[in-house]
């Protein structure tokens, strides 16, 4: 069932995407050679908590972290960790969320440890881009299957791989509504899109194929290929001025984190 927000419910929800966003940005600025992921969780919940937020992912269908950190070959879902101690050169991506007044947020951003490869590099930039075209699809009147077609003509026409087992998704009291948003699809296809929807946008793109696994601990996603991935995330809401991110803070909607794509 999809839960249609008011425009006040909209507002609400900003706070919540205010405090993803801070503590996304937090936990980036400490990707370095040396630290564990473990160490990061313990970052954005702190700095979750102590601005008055509840981790949305934490106890989630029993998942233990307050980020999932996942790491090169890695998609999504990655467990934190004291023995994942990242190296240079590695792509993390570190996916959060925040409740706060009972409204979630929820983005996901890909650092670089240090100094990425061109490869790496060029796979963040078009995944990225992959997001802020899929954001220009959220308008009313379009549809699910338009935002698929925007992340997936991009990658696809850069020889990346699409991730398909895994989508975006409406976001609201709770963190997974309806409808599912893949990253591929057909234009013109699938749910209309109106004014009062949220839905977090998640492209999820490798160097590779888009075959995907799941690791022994039930959680952590690979790539079937090994090749790296990446993943960014913004919650939107759809309006009749168009698309509101609300995953943002003081830097404003795009707000390149540092160690991030550029
Ligand atoms: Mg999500």
């Amino acid at each position: 069932m999809i839960h249609i927000k008011t425009p006040e419910e909209i507002e609400q929800m900003k706070a919540a995407g205010r405090l993803s966003k801070q503590a996304l940005r937090r936990v980036g600025a400490h990707v370095k050679p040396g630290i564990s992921t473990l160490e990061l969780d313990g970052i954005a919940e702190g700095f979750i908590r102590l601005h008055k937020g509840i981790p949305a992912f934490k106890g989630y269908n029993g998942f233990p972290g307050t980020i999932c950190s996942s790491v090169n070959e890695q998609v999504v879902h990655g467990i934190p960790s004291p023995e994942a101690i990242l190296e240079e050169g590695d792509l993390v991506s570190i996916d959060t969320g925040a409740v706060v007044d009972g409204w979630v947020g929820d983005n996901a951003w890909t650092f670089f440890c240090g100094k990425p490869s061109e490869e790496a590099k060029a796979l963040c930039e078009i995944t990225f881009d992959c997001l802020k075209a899929a954001i220009e699809m959220a308008v009313p009147g379009n549809r699910v299957g338009d935002i698929g077609y925007a992340v997936q003509e991009l990658a696809e026409r850069h020889g990346y791989g699409v991730v398909r087992d895994y989508t975006g998704h409406g976001v609201g009291h709770t963190m997974h509504e309806d409808p599912s948003v893949r990253n591929y699809g057909k234009r013109g296809r699938g749910v209309r899109l109106t004014e009062g929807m949220v839905i977090a946008i998640e492209p999820m793109i490798t160097l590779g194929g888009y075959d995907c696994k799941t690791l022994s601990n039930g959680w952590t996603v690979v790539t079937t290929d090994g090749s790296p991935a990446a993943h960014y995330e913004n919650t939107v809401a759809i309006t009749k001025d168009g698309p509101v991110v609300l995953t943002q803070d003081d830097e404003g909607p795009w707000c390149p984190l540092e160690g991030g794509y550029a």
